[in-house]
């Protein structure tokens, strides 16, 4: 192949042309040749609120086609530091999340094992479990997780059902795929069913970063604050809930008092990871999106994440 992994050009094709993949990327298999994959995960039978997550990714590549490949923040193009490609979705099966976490988890799994690193986009925050585990297995290790969301995701059972959008955390930890104790929960806020729901995060340890924190100080100083997470494989999850909902109502579970789209973007630049083996961006729910705000916020946050992703090409 020819494309050497450059977007197509929007001085030569016009932006809103042309068949839509994530950032314009040539389409490879997810088993083929590439350094970061972007994938689109369409499943939202974990959604406990609003529904519609299932699209999220085709929505998400129809505007990041206004994506462009230079982070100004970062002086750097991404793709002179890592060959990225749109790798597709995962064939889910919409009406059971047992058997679509088994087709995550391997579909993720086969990749992960020929060297190749995912972004991908939701679908709710459901599908970060089978994730983590097919990461988990990859690295032989728990991961470092930074999760960025208005939720702790460390909730209880819920009709019944383990899982769901609601308790992926949970399942993480108490899996060991992640180890919680150099783990960091960045926006969370709103109001909770009671106390004991702190019981969990504080018995492990987890560093949970409120709302309240992030605003008590200057945002620099609360970038400074975060740990470096050095070369150890470490995972980001960035709900878009963690965003107020006047930058992302199209949302399952919008919560008021949220981060605005430029702090979430100086956080992930400030960020002191080494090892970045994978991340998420997860619950773009487009039917309650308006002027495809939360669709341009998800793409960005994509966009952040393959900036921390290491490099493979030499410079
Ligand atoms: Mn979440
Ligand atoms: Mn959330």
């Amino acid at each position: 192949m020819s494309h050497d992994f450059k977007p197509v050009s929007g001085r030569e094709m016009p932006r809103f042309a042309g068949i839509k993949t994530f950032f314009r990327l040539p389409q490879v298999d997810h088993l083929g040749d590439y350094d970061v994959g972007l994938i689109g995960v369409p499943f939202d039978g974990g959604a406990s609120y609003r529904p519609g997550q299932r699209f999220g990714p085709t929505r998400v590549r129809e505007v990041s086609s206004l994506g462009r490949v230079y982070n100004w923040g970062r002086m750097q193009d991404f793709t002179e530091r890592v060959r990225v490609a749109d790798v597709g979705d995962v064939p889910v099966v919409p009406i059971d999340l047992a058997q679509t976490y088994q087709r995550i988890e391997k579909h993720f799994g086969d990749a992960l094992q020929l060297g190749r690193r995912l972004i991908a986009v939701g679908g709710d925050h459901s599908i970060t479990l089978p994730i983590l585990r097919a990461h988990r297995k990859k690295w032989g290790a728990p991961l470092r997780l930074i999760h960025f969301d208005a939720h702790l995701d460390t909730y209880p059972a819920a009709w019944g059902c383990e899982y769901h959008h609601g308790s992926f955390a949970r399942h993480a930890i108490e899996e060991g795929l992640v180890d919680a104790k150099h783990s960091v929960q960045i926006g969370i806020r709103g109001p909770l069913t009671g106390a004991q729901d702190l019981d969990f995060v504080k018995r492990h340890g987890l560093r949970v970063c409120t709302m309240d924190e992030i605003r008590s100080q200057s945002l620099a100083q609360f970038v400074a604050s975060l740990p470096d997470f050095g070369s150890a494989p470490t995972y980001i999850s960035y709900d878009v809930d963690c965003l107020d909902p006047a930058f992302a109502p199209g949302t399952g579970t919008p919560v008021p008092g949220g981060l605005t789209t430029f702090e979430t973007q100086t956080i992930l630049r400030g960020l002191k990871v080494g090892n970045l083996v994978g991340g998420d961006v997860v619950e773009v729910s487009p039917a309650y999106d308006v002027a495809e705000i939360t669709q341009l916020a998800a793409m960005d946050a994509m966009f952040e994440l393959i900036g921390l992703m290491p490099a493979t090409r030499k410079a």
